[in-house]
């Protein structure tokens, strides 16, 4: 189980959540069989929207973040819920690509520059919000700073980290997101930034040992932080026939009708979690009336 905390320092003025999503990312590798710089891209998304997801009020609200870059990576989906469970998807799952300049495996080549992050929470009102900034980096965290920025005006913080191993498996995933609340002082401001400075990069502190709890009191160093709520959190799909009847139905009359005369038995797998649900010729007919 990943392990989600939420911290705030003592004057109220800054909250910041960590996560170690390893065994999130890890999963969400064995269901997509990403190529390493795909489970960089997939990882960071969908620990971003974990933080995200948990910071949302409703207990039936959810949240997603959808990346469209024009990258060789495609349209990368990650959804949480409320709780911070995730669920991802990526429209290429294998890209080769060189290491980047850095080193690193190149999630911005992956992913693409020329577009949009899209957000969408769904908060049970009759139309979900939708915002959308482009795409600053292509790296992700600086991407979900960016449209806090712009779309919620929310100063933020993200950092993000994801280590593949050599077998493709995953070593680390993981992130932080601070944010300030208003009325934060420059004094308050400055120190936040010197903290920011001097952390090592999060899969660093989650190879070093440190649980999400430490890192985020690590980054409200000298702001006597005070645990707000901790959970456990997984990779947790919410598909059911139901939905995938749903789905099916929007397709319309004449592809289901289509479907319907080509096999007596349609397999229909789950985008996000592989799934396989089964539907009969007749089923067939009947969604599509
Ligand atoms: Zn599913």
């Amino acid at each position: 189980m990943g392990k989600i905390i939420r911290a705030i320092s003592v004057d109220g003025g800054i909250v910041c959540c960590a996560i170690d999503s390893t065994d999130m990312v890890a999963k969400a590798e064995q269901i997509h069989k990403t190529s390493a710089t795909v489970t960089a891209a997939l990882g960071r998304l969908m620990t971003a929207a974990s933080m995200m997801g948990s910071m949302l009020k409703g207990k039936d609200d959810s949240i997603t973040l959808r990346l469209n870059g024009k990258g060789p990576a495609g349209s990368v989906i990650a959804v949480s819920d409320s709780e911070g469970n995730a669920r991802g998807y990526v429209q290429n799952p294998v890209v080769e690509i060189p290491l980047n300049q850095y080193g690193k495996l190149d999630v911005a080549g992956a992913v693409g520059k020329d577009g949009f992050l899209y957000v969408v929470k769904d908060l049970g009102l009759k139309d979900p919000y939708i915002g959308q900034t482009p795409i600053v980096s292509g790296e992700i965290a600086e991407d979900i700073t960016q449209y806090y920025a712009v779309s919620e005006q929310i100063p933020t913080v993200c950092g993000l980290g994801v280590l593949v191993n050599a077998d493709l498996s995953v070593l680390e995933a993981g992130g932080f997101l601070i944010q300030l609340l208003p009325g934060a002082t420059e004094e308050v401001i400055t120190r936040l930034e010197d903290n920011i400075k001097e952390i090592p990069s999060v899969t660093k502190m989650l190879s070093s040992g440190m649980t999400p709890e430490q890192i985020a009191f690590r980054v409200l160093n000298g702001f006597e932080p005070q645990v707000l709520d901790t959970a456990e959190v997984e990779y947790r799909c919410n598909c059911s026939k139901e939905r995938v009847q749903k789905a099916l139905i929007s397709l319309g009359k004449e592809e289901l009708t289509q479907m319907a005369g080509e096999q007596e038995i349609t397999e229909v797998a789950c985008h996000f979690c592989n799934q396989k649900y089964y539907f009969s010729r007749q089923e067939l007919l009947k969604l599509a009336d």
